[in-house]
């Protein structure tokens, strides 16, 4: 759909677009068919999107999969959404804020058998809490989203990287992300003042320790950058009550330095150090 077309159907059915729902909405056919593509949905596979806006993205992942669930806080799209996507018989509608919207009943109810995926042209203001859902929901099995060029750089940071921060953390224990490539200004009616950017989280697999053995991962993350600039070994003193020393000779085993700052740890090592302080009754 491009400028015009998306213009013509937002006038006719009166729909002024509002910024604080992030509603730039993708006016390139090309670009929306890469980013279906990218998503690895195929006729297997169930798509759950977040933010039809008038469909552009909703009618190319329609095109290459299965099922798509398309979850839009705006009803006054449903009449545009109804016209844009007439022809397209494999796509539901969810009118509800995405980020109050169970997911795991979604998958359930709305795409199981079909193997789950999750793709999106986010709206900005809810960009790393609707990420962070999505990748930590361990619901499926890659979640591609369109974001941002800044924040895209932060969620596939790694350590030393001056973007890396608790979210890259965070979503590198999830998944495996990898930023695909960017889309300018100009295929979004209205422009948007920056460069935008589509990532890829490829799901890792769960832990054998379960949802329990994550939540020691993720304190000890959120104890390394709560106080970046700190050492780790006294952060993590402080977060768990046990000794410095304790958790120094677990972070020379790993490899580091006993002064070392936890912004120098990637996901991988939190969860090889979680792993150690558990056996060493640390946690
Ligand atoms: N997918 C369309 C496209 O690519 O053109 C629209 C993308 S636009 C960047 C973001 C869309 O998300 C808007 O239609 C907006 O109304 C919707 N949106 C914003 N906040 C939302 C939320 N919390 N839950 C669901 N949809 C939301």
């Amino acid at each position: 759909m491009d400028a015009g077309r998306t213009r013509e159907l937002l006038g006719r059915h009166s729909v002024g677009l509002k910024h604080a729902l992030g509603q730039n909405f993708l006016v390139d056919e090309g670009v929306a068919r890469r980013i279906a593509e990218a998503s690895g949905a195929d006729r297997a596979s169930g798509v759950v999107e977040i933010g039809a806006g008038a469909g552009a993205l909703t009618a190319q992942l329609a095109a290459v999969a299965g099922r798509v669930v398309t979850i839009e806080i705006d009803r006054r799209l449903e009449p545009v959404l109804r016209e844009s996507l007439s022809g397209a018989e494999n796509v539901e509608f969810i009118f509800q804020d995405a980020m109050k919207v169970d997911f795991a009943a979604v998958v359930r109810e709305r795409i199981a058998p079909l193997r789950a995926v999750a793709c999106a042209n986010l709206p900005y203001q809810v960009t790393t809490p609707a990420v962070r859902r999505l990748v930590s929901s361990r619901l499926f099995g890659s979640v591609c989203v369109m974001v941002q060029l800044e924040a895209a750089r932060r969620f596939a940071a790694a350590p030393g990287d001056a973007e890396y921060n608790e979210t890259s953390a965070f979503c590198a224990y999830y998944s495996k992300p990898e930023l695909l490539f960017e889309v300018p200004a100009n295929c979004f009616e209205p422009r948007p003042h920056v460069t935008s950017a589509v990532i890829r989280f490829d799901a890792k697999p769960a832990p054998a320790g379960g949802e329990a053995e994550d939540a020691e991962v993720l304190r000890l993350m959120r104890a390394a950058f709560s106080e970046r600039r700190k050492k780790f070994a006294a952060c993590l003193a402080r977060a768990t009550g046990s000794a410095r020393e304790r958790w120094e000779e677990l972070l020379v085993g790993l490899g580091f330095p006993c002064d070392v700052r936890g912004e120098r740890l990637g996901a991988d090592d939190f969860a090889r150090l979680a792993r150690l302080a558990r056996e060493s009754g640390l946690i």
